[in-house]
């Protein structure tokens, strides 16, 4: 506003700028000086008049135009100033005249519609007409179709309309948003919802079947009342919530991906006091309608956008190929992210991250099912052969073959219909004694009691340990490290000991590791112990996991080496008998293998390769994009996040 008003000033005193700079750049400026400044030059300048009569009269003529320029802006400040006055002058205590408003009772009570068109109504309506693009196909609006009609036209091929009741002719759909498991999913184009969420409770379930009932790639168009009357009388107990911006934006994020949320917050405080008082649109200026002051938030806009990713077969298709049309090719790449579980289920200790909850589990499938593509490893590898790599696409792999990957997750991806890939160390099927690092957390991460010092042959060296204190260990001390990790510093000489027998076992072969493992049994005075949550996968588990098609069984060794420290030989033989165990237990052929720990080298490679895998996956983290080596897959190691961290790591792989 302000600068807006200052503008006739300044051209005005360029004006006057510029009649000073002709004056001055002709060769009768010492006249002028001569004849209108200095006394004592003043016979010079009556010569100049006198002899150059018509420059003389020029000259006064300006200095006419001078003086009147100078009074124009002194007017102009003067405006300036009068309308800058009511925002800049400070009312004193007491005297402020609140004329009409002076009332304990609003003008109106019905939100202005007895006067004209309420305040709200004026900021939705700009907001549907600004996203009126979005009105399309089959379209839901709640009470009645208006706006669907007015602002969707003959975009509108469906236009449906829900109420809670029975009882509106126009009514379509009879429903309670926070309880619409009629109401088929990827239903609508668009969701045209005004002024409705504060009269549900349950906005969080509501918000929820908005985005189930939303096709993808559709659009909910919401409004929500900010700081308002809350008509209690007309709609009785049902008033409960008044929104801002933020509770808005943080609401919907829980469901939709943050990218696809806009959301504006409209008004100010006269806005805010018409609205109130029950005054109409046609009773302000439109100017004072909108100015938009942050602190006043009359009304919330807010449009989000269902992703695209959660597309049906058929129309994912027809995306794809829209999507391969629209853009150059470099900027058609898409991304896809390799993630990798172990365990799906509580451990009371878990040094390397391998357990998620099965909760938190749930909660990343269902964040996979709503933002991401969920794809089987041997689609991904296929996509990768045909150069078409889909955007944002996320594929599920379990390593090692822990019982629970059958008991506990393959029910869970069955819920969500998401494809997963485990990686069976075949060695350890159905094998009584479970994988060695569990057994090594047994003897030193578990409550119990250890001799004090221990001296130890490994590897021909010799290993020794002072325990001191550490060797007993209470239920109070585990649950206090229970959250410990093997990449953290060590809490008790019980972990530092954990940590370097973990380091001289894990390059060991299989035979000399379980003889160490014995000897530590033996020293430690206990038996290895069949913890059941610890169990791997048995034969017949091993069957049942591989059967329907959502679990793909892959190979992940025999033993579990440390591929890179073996010999050419022994490489091939972990690699290929574990792929030859497989294919027989399976009867199929297994054509996915993962590197254990990730380890590898050239001859690995090539060793998987010739042994007709399709691909290989290792441990290092990174995006899959087009040009990355089908046998040096990078995955992501997932650890116990809750909905919000997987979300968040997810969104910002993908942003990358
Ligand atoms: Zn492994």
């Amino acid at each position: 506003m302000a600068d807006s008003s200052e503008k006739p000033a300044t051209h005005m005193r360029r004006s006057i700028n510029k009649v000073r700079t002709n004056i001055w750049k002709r060769e009768w400026r010492q006249a002028v000086h001569s004849m209108l400044v200095l006394p004592r030059n003043y016979l010079r300048g009556l010569a100049l008049l006198i002899k150059r009569p018509r420059l003389a009269q020029e000259l006064v003529a300006r200095e006419q135009r001078i003086k009147e320029l100078k009074s124009n802006l002194a007017r102009e400040r003067r405006k300036i100033r009068q309308l800058k006055k009511p925002e800049r002058r400070q009312i004193p205590i007491g005297s402020v005249h609140y004329g009409d408003l002076r009332r304990l009772r609003p003008i109106s009570q019905k939100f202005g519609f007895d006067r004209g068109k309420p305040i709200d109504r004026y900021y939705i309506e700009n907001f549907l007409a600004h996203w009126s693009g979005d009105i399309r196909g089959r379209v839901l609006e709640i009470g009645d179709n208006s706006y669907t009609q007015r602002y969707g036209g003959s975009r509108v091929k469906v236009s449906d309309v829900l109420n809670i009741a029975e009882g509106n002719p126009q009514t379509t759909i009879v429903a309670d948003l926070t309880r619409a498991d009629h109401i088929p999913s990827d239903t609508f184009d668009c969701i045209i919802l005004t002024q409705t969420l504060q009269f549900i409770y349950d906005v969080r379930s509501a918000i929820q079947t908005l985005h189930r009932i939303l096709k993808p790639g559709g659009a909910l168009l919401a409004t929500f009342p900010g700081i308002t009357q809350t008509s209690c009388r007309e709609y009785g107990e049902c008033y409960c919530w008044a929104f801002t911006q933020l509770s808005a934006r943080r609401l919907f994020e829980e469901t939709f991906p943050a990218a696809s949320i806009g959301i504006e917050a409209h008004g100010n405080v006269l806005a805010v006091m018409a609205f109130v008082h029950g005054l109409a649109v046609e009773e302000l200026r439109r100017e004072e309608l909108d100015y938009h002051d942050p602190d006043y938030e009359l009304l919330i806009t807010l449009r989000a956008v269902k992703p695209e990713a959660a597309l049906s077969q058929g129309r994912r298709a027809v995306e794809r190929l829209r999507r391969a049309i629209m853009r150059p090719r470099s900027r058609s790449e898409g991304k896809a992210l390799i993630l990798i579980y172990h365990r799906v289920t509580e451990l009371r200790s878990d040094p390397w991250s391998l357990a998620v909850s099965p909760e938190r589990f749930a909660e990343h499938l269902d964040v996979i099912r709503q933002y991401a593509l969920p794809l089987g490893l041997k689609q991904l590898v296929q996509r990768l052969l045909d150069g078409e790599l889909p955007d944002r696409s996320v594929v599920v792999t379990f390593d090692d073959g822990y019982a629970d990957n059958l008991h506990i997750a393959k029910p869970l991806l069955e819920r969500y219909d998401i494809p997963a890939t485990v990686f069976l160390t075949t060695g350890y099927i159905g094998h009584e004694r479970g994988f060695w690092w569990d057994e090594l957390d047994q003897l030193l991460l578990q409550p119990g009691t250890l001799p004090e010092s221990i001296y130890l042959k490994i590897n021909g060296s010799i290993y020794q340990r002072d325990l001191g204190e550490a060797a007993h260990y209470d239920e109070d001390a585990a649950r206090r490290y229970r959250n410990w990790r093997g990449w953290q510093d060590v809490p008790t000489a019980r972990h530092s000991m954990y940590i370097s027998l973990w380091e001289l076992l894990r390059p060991l072969a299989e035979g000399e590791r379980r003889q160490v493992l014995d000897e530590l049994l033996t020293w430690a005075g206990t038996e290895s112990e069949n913890r059941p949550t610890y169990r791997p996968l048995s034969l017949e588990e091993a069957i049942n996991l591989a059967q329907g098609e959502l679990v793909e069984v892959g190979a992940h060794t025999v033993t579990h080496p440390f591929l890179s420290t073996l010999s050419v030989a022994s490489q091939r033989s972990e690699i290929l008998d574990s792929k030859a165990n497989l294919e027989e237990i399976l009867n199929r052929p297994v054509t996915s293998f993962s590197y254990p720990y990730g380890s590898r080298s050239a001859e690995t490679v090539a060793i998987v390769r010739k042994a007709r895998f399709a691909c290989a996956c290792s441990t290092h983290a990174e995006l899959v994009r087009s040009s990355t080596p089908r046998f040096r897959l990078p995955r992501v190691h997932v650890a116990d996040w809750d909905r919000e961290e997987f979300t968040r790591r997810l969104s910002r792989w993908f942003s990358d």
